[in-house]
């Protein structure tokens, strides 16, 4: 059994969705897991925004608005009545529901049932469509398995039993729809995966069924050697490691989830990037097995906050590092690049909601210092074999660039150095020219 994934521009309008049958439509067993249309969760978001405002007639306006979208597409998507008002009765239903909050009450549960529409909306009309030409498939609902525990970690025991029983029901069955994204909670409440989280769905359900492979089909060929949007000139890398993978993604390489390489790494299933727009092409294959070795790509995570802790206690002191890191675990903030001197120790995290209550437990130690709006740019490739050069390149490239910390020699595939946030473009583009060559 395969799983393949396509994002919300796969998806995006009756065109693409119905281009997807070539895709999809032969006899291979599999299941197919979709994001919402595109525009759709962002056009969610603003509506649920307005609710937590109460600003309900904007609200309404929003829903009005993704409306009018979804009834323009399904005219074109179908051509039989009966699919025609199939899709436009499941439209009216999702909508009907929508703007049930703006005369209701609205809390953060209701958010994520708003967040959760576009998914649902997505598999039902492809299903429909399917349903139209002729090709027998069968809707997963991800709300019966996907689920998450009160760590907000995916429950691999629960997916894996809870999607075995839906898969039993349909035995005879080859091709599955299921939503990306969402998920219930260890409260059974409608959550989701986090922006992006459609990556991680597929990649959960491949570990949960050991599929064979797990294809995300975007719109982009593959993993490029640096960020399409940030700089001119990139190429896909063909091959790359579970390892340099998780890295990119991890550190902003925004075509995979953050940690979307994880459960299919742990099950040593291969994950392939490909290219609805150009099937053709031959993609990144994931795998666990490294062909080549040097520098592959670049990838930068903004938004990144440093802190300083400067203490006087930490001479010679073992056990000082621990206390620090008992901060941030007691706060649930994962610290992302580390770097210490015999005074002081900086590091940086990415999610700064309970920032002001561990300055305050870290003062405790001495003198904290915050800097905020930093990028982290990360370099990835396999630096195991020949362990010359690769620093000398990155810090050549980058010579004109202030860089504030440097992490090198925790994993063999990883330099990450941190940059003010408004340097990350001009470092990304001095790297594609030190690196890569390209100008
Ligand atoms: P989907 O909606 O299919 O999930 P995304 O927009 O999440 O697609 O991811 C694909 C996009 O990721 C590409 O259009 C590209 O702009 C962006 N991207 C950022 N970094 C990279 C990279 N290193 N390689 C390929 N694409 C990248
Ligand atoms: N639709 C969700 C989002 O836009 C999930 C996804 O596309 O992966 O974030
Ligand atoms: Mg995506």
């Amino acid at each position: 059994m395969q799983v393949l994934k396509f994002g919300g521009t796969s998806v995006g309008s009756a065109e693409r969705m119905q281009a997807l049958v070539k895709l999809v439509a032969n006899p291979h067993p599999k299941i197919v897991v979709l994001s919402a249309m595109s525009g759709t969760t962002n056009a969610l978001v603003e509506i649920a925004n307005a609710l937590y405002n109460k600003e309900p007639g904007k609200a309404n306006e929003l829903i009005k608005k993704l409306e009018e979208k979804y009834l323009t597409e399904v005219a074109k998507l179908y051509k039989a009545e009966v699919s025609l008002n199939k899709g436009k009765q499941l439209i009216n239903y999702h909508f009907d529901y929508l703007r049930s909050f703006t005369l209701d009450m609205f809390t953060s549960n209701e958010e994520k049932a708003i967040l959760a529409q576009g998914e649902l909306l997505s598999t039902a009309l492809f299903h429909f469509y399917l349903e139209e030409i002729g090709v027998k498939s069968v809707l997963l609902p991800s709300l019966n398995f996907m689920r998450i525990d009160e760590n907000e970690e995916p429950d691999l025991t629960y997916i894996e039993n809870n999607l075995q029983l839906e898969l039993a029901k349909n035995q005879e069955a080859n091709l599955f729809i299921t939503q990306g994204y969402i998920c219930r909670n260890a409260f059974g409440e409608i959550d989701n995966l986090k922006r992006g989280g459609s990556d991680y769905t597929a990649s959960l359900i491949g570990a949960a069924i050991r599929a064979e492979e797990v294809q995300i089909w975007t719109d982009i060929d593959g993993m490029h050697n640096n960020d399409p949007r940030v700089v001119n000139k990139t190429h896909p890398i063909h091959e790359l490691s579970f390892d340099e993978a998780a890295e990119l993604a991890y550190f902003g390489a925004k075509i995979l989830h953050p940690t979307c390489i994880l459960p299919a790494q742990k099950r040593n299933i291969p994950v392939r990037l490909l290219n609805t727009m150009q099937p053709q092409a031959k993609g990144t294959i994931i795998t666990s097995s490294n062909h080549n070795t040097g520098i592959k790509a670049v990838a930068a995570k903004d938004g990144i906050t440093a802190i300083n802790i400067k203490s006087g206690r930490m001479l010679l002191a073992y056990g000082f590092l621990r206390s620090v890191f008992e901060v941030f675990e007691r706060h649930k903030t994962p610290i992302d690049m580390i770097t210490t001197s015999e005074v002081a120790v900086s590091l940086t995290i990415d999610n700064a909601t309970n920032l002001p209550a561990i300055i305050k437990e870290l003062e405790a130690f001495g003198n904290v210092e915050i800097d905020k709006d930093q990028a982290i740019i990360c370099i990835v490739g396999d630096f195991s074999g020949e362990k010359k050069g690769y620093a000398n390149k990155v810090f050549d490239a980058l010579k004109e660039i202030p860089i504030r910390m440097i992490s090198y020699g925790g994993s063999a595939h990883n330099i990450s150095v941190l940059v003010n946030g408004d340097q990350k473009k001009d470092a990304l583009i001095a790297l594609n020219k030190g690196i890569f060559n390209y100008n």
